[in-house]
């Protein structure tokens, strides 16, 4: 077994790096990537993926939380990294409207910046979106065409998984697609194609049944992926292989 899970967040696991792979590897988990979500984490990801490289990946980018005073120099600090073999994506970047811990229009502005950053540098996105289904798609098509990549955690209706599938964009089920509670997210799975899905923990958040109340780590993406095949009605292989294949192709500096 080999399977990715692409979005962690190694910067806020309990156990360290060495442990968190070690358990993975256990659980049949080879690749990870860990997300950069502010200008203060960057240097952290970029250490960890450079140190366990091939096995660790990072993104660089803002999360929306973290939104407001967006800064130029953020962005010339990704702009700068993204040619780093070890540096995979752009991210995570977006809209948050549940939290709004950033202003609404300084979300905006950080998130079409990085657009920009992606669309010029021909990387890929890791996009993170909740409680703004409308604006999320308005700005993404502002990008049409010019930027591709993954819906992390996608949490939203069936109306945004339609719009991101055909702006081009994948989309990734976390932990939550197990809980008891998620049976609609589980109906927007049947309906994403096999050749456009991904599974990601979000760790340490999100723990998938029957590791919810625990704190989340890359093994237990072993546990979305099963609910995953279940709803696609394949073998857990199948949407291994199915889902690396994916990775890959969004991600194409993943080396297996
Ligand atoms: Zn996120
Ligand atoms: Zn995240």
């Amino acid at each position: 077994m080999s399977l990715i899970d692409i979005h962690a967040h190694f910067d806020m696991l309990d156990d360290a790096p060495e442990v968190v792979l070690e358990k993975a590897k256990q659980a049949g988990v080879t690749r990870i990537v860990t997300i950069g979500t502010e200008a203060g984490d960057h240097q952290y990801v970029l250490d960890i993926a450079r140190k366990f490289y091939p096995e660790v990946y990072c993104t660089l980018g803002v999360h929306p939380h973290h939104g407001s005073g967006w800064k130029d120099e953020t962005g010339i600090f990704i702009e700068k990294h993204l040619i780093e073999k070890e540096v995979i994506a752009v991210g995570e970047i977006g809209l948050d409207y549940f939290y709004t811990q950033s202003p609404v229009a300084e979300q905006h502005e950080a998130f079409r910046k990085q657009l920009e950053i992606a669309a010029r540098n021909n990387m890929p996105v890791q996009i993170h979106t909740r409680d703004a289904d409308q604006d999320t798609v308005n700005i993404l098509n502002e990008f049409k065409g010019q930027v591709f990549g993954v819906i992390h955690c996608f949490t939203g209706s069936a109306w945004l998984a339609n719009q991101c599938l055909d702006l081009g964009y994948n989309i990734s089920f976390s932990g939550v697609v197990t809980f008891k509670n998620a049976s609609p997210l589980r109906e927007i799975c049947k309906i994403v194609p096999l050749d456009r899905l991904h599974v990601e923990t979000d760790s340490p958040f999100l723990a998938p049944v029957p590791m919810r109340g625990k704190k989340n780590t890359p093994a237990f993406v072993v546990h979305t992926a099963q609910v995953v095949a279940e709803l696609k009605g394949v073998s857990v292989a199948e949407l291994e292989r199915i889902t690396n294949e994916n990775a890959l192709r969004i991600f194409p500096k993943i080396v297996m």
